[in-house]
Order: structure tokens, then C-alpha cells, then sequence
């Protein structure tokens, strides 16, 4: 598969602060690659260099194959940027913002009227499109900014944070209008605080902090990494479950429920290796199930912080 964006090397200062301290990634075409971090990491910054509002103090970069230093022509005429600051027009309809859009990428009047109303149909806008912008809840206006920034039918889109502050709902739906987005084809560069949005949509996690790189992979790649992933074994007889014990002796038992909970990275070597066991003493097991850590399990144990919650990172905005 080829890559739409390649970065190796990407260094960025501030004066004295390294925002971005050597950061190497690369991401497929056609696929959801997340940056996660938590506030402050250096993911703004990452997408501002990448999408040409920012130089990089040095990297090599490429992007939709171009060379980012010598041709960001070519890199702005294949990409799309959804900031944090919606770039909606509230005094407009939501139609007319559209329009701008196609008349900024000269689109010509008539073929600007028909993307736009596509776009309208897509993104569930088609009655509130004849609606003023400031009208809209924050699901709707977002839903008009992914979709201003699809009038250039651009193959790579940079979403910053895209569902910071929706209630659950816009969320979803706005997970779901990024998952028939890519399956057209496009590629998503996305970042976000949220571990769910990576976990529920990234084919690839990168995980920022401080400005470094510090684990990277697909979701159950990294779940994978922090302990606390488990085989949990439960039986139906006292007999069997103490046998269990002295074969295992790693498990904690749990005696009231005749479970054993076996400390395994949820590998299908470990679990192969964990059944032999099991074979070979000929237990006779009633229910077997993988427990794999959750992303706030990896969160913590790469970046030594928790998440905040939900509530905490709305009001910090
Ligand atoms: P994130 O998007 O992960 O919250 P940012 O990329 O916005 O992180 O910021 C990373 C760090 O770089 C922060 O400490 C921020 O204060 C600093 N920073 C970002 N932009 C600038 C700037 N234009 N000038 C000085 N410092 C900046």
C-alpha cells in the first residue's frame, strides 16, 4: 500500500520549547491514522505542519507524495483541514457557505450549486442548508465544516479534534460520516483526546506526548503493551478449580466464583502456550474469555497521565 503521508526526522521549536522532538510516522492511503495526546503534546502543531501553515525545523516530509519543503503547492491542492475554529460563516445558509467553498476552489457556478447540494444530501443538511449557519447546534455546524472542506474533493483530510464538545450522539454520527468517508478512499489524519474516537476508528494510533512519539500501532497492538490484559478461566467444580491453581500458579484465584484470572498479553503465542497447559493437564475448563487492557490502560502507562473525563476536557475548552 502506498503511503499518503510519510514523516521522518519532524522537528519543531518554539524559542526554547521542542514542541515536536523528532517524530517519525507513516500512514496508508485509504486508512484512519489518530494522533492521540493529551493537552499541550504538540498534535496542532503536528497537523499545521503537515497540512503547510507551519515550517518544520526540520524533517523530511511527504505528503500525497509531494515533498512538503519544495512543492506545498501540490500538498494544499490534495488536502483538507478541519481546524478546531470552524470555518462556518454564521451569517450565511448553510448552502451558501458551500458555495463559498466552491467559489474559493473555482468550481464555476453551475458545478458549485451541484457539489454543494450533494454534499448537503450527504452530510443530512438538505433542510437545514436553506437555514442561517449561527442557527445550528455544534453537531450540525461541524458537520457543515467536514463537509466545506470536501467541496475540493481533497484525498487526504487533517481533522483536529473534530468532536471535542458534541454530545454523544453528534458524535456518533459524525464517526460514522468519517467512516463512508474513507471508504471512499480518502485517507484521515485525525487527532483527538478522546481514546474511544482512536479506538473506534483508527486502522493506526500514535500516541504524543510531550513531543516525542512514545508507543504507536494499531488499537490491539497497543492494548497489548500495559499489563493488565488476562485469560479468565472459570470451571464448575471446587476439584477442578483447585487443580487449576497448582498448574497455573501465576492466577489469582477467585474461590467464591470458581474463576482463575491468568496475566496474559492476549497474543494468539501466549494464548496457544496457555492452552497446552491446560491440554496437557487435561483441566476441564468451563468458559474461557481474553481481557484485553482498554486505551486508557495504555494512555497511562506511555504518558503517566489519566484521561481526563469527558466533562473536565468540555469545560477546559
Ligand atoms: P496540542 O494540540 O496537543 O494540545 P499544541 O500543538 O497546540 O498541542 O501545542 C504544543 C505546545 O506548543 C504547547 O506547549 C504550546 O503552548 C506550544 N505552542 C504551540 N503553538 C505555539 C506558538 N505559535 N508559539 C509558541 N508556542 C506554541
Amino acid at each position: 500500500m502506498s503511503s499518503a503521508i510519510d514523516v521522518r526526522g519532524l522537528h519543531k521549536s518554539y524559542g526554547d520549547k521542542r514542541v515536536l522532538d523528532g517524530i517519525d510516522l507513516n500512514v496508508a492511503e485509504g486508512t484512519i491514522f489518530s494522533l492521540l495526546g493529551p493537552n499541550g503534546a504538540g498534535k496542532t502543531t503536528a497537523v499545521q505542519i503537515l497540512s503547510t501553515l507551519v515550517t518544520a525545523d526540520a524533517g523530511e516530509i511527504r505528503v500525497a507524495g509531494n515533498d512538503l519543503h519544495q512543492d506545498p503547492e501540490a500538498v494544499r491542492a490534495s488536502i483538507g483541514v478541519t481546524g478546531q475554529f470552524s470555518a462556518v460563516d454564521g451569517l450565511l445558509t448553510g448552502r451558501e457557505n458551500l458555495i463559498m467553498m466552491a467559489d474559493l476552489y473555482h468550481l464555476g457556478r453551475q458545478e458549485g450549486r451541484r457539489r454543494a447540494d450533494e454534499l448537503l444530501e450527504q452530510f443530512d443538511l438538505v433542510e437545514a442548508g436553506q437555514k442561517l449557519a449561527m442557527t445550528y447546534s455544534g453537531g450540525m455546524k461541524r458537520r457543515l465544516d467536514l463537509a466545506m472542506t470536501l467541496v475540493g474533493s481533497p484525498r487526504i483530510i487533517f481533522l483536529d479534534e473534530p468532536t471535542t464538545g458534541l454530545d454523544p450522539r453528534s458524535r456518533h454520527s459524525m464517526w460514522q460520516l468519517i467512516r463512508e468517508l474513507v471508504a471512499t478512499g480518502v485517507t484521515v489524519f485525525l487527532t483527538t483526546q478522546y481514546l474511544e474516537e482512536a479506538d473506534q476508528l483508527a486502522d493506526r494510533i500514535a500516541v504524543l506526548d510531550h513531543g516525542r512519539l512514545v508507543a504507536q500501532g494499531a488499537p490491539d497492538e497497543l492494548k497489548r503493551l500495559v499489563p493488565g490484559g488476562h485469560i479468565r478461566l472459570r470451571f464448575t467444580s471446587p476439584e477442578e478449580f483447585a487443580l487449576a491453581g497448582q498448574v497455573l500458579p501465576t492466577a489469582v484465584p477467585n474461590q467464591d466464583a470458581l474463576v482463575l484470572q491468568v496475566p496474559n498479553d492476549g497474543s494468539v503465542h501466549s494464548l496457544r502456550a496457555l492452552l497446552a497447559r491446560i491440554d496437557d493437564a487435561s483441566l476441564d475448563v468451563d468458559e474461557l474469555t481474553v481481557h484485553t487492557p482498554d486505551l486508557d490502560d495504555v494512555f497511562f502507562a506511555v504518558t503517566g497521565q489519566p484521561t481526563t473525563s469527558d466533562d473536565e476536557k468540555v469545560t477546559s475548552r
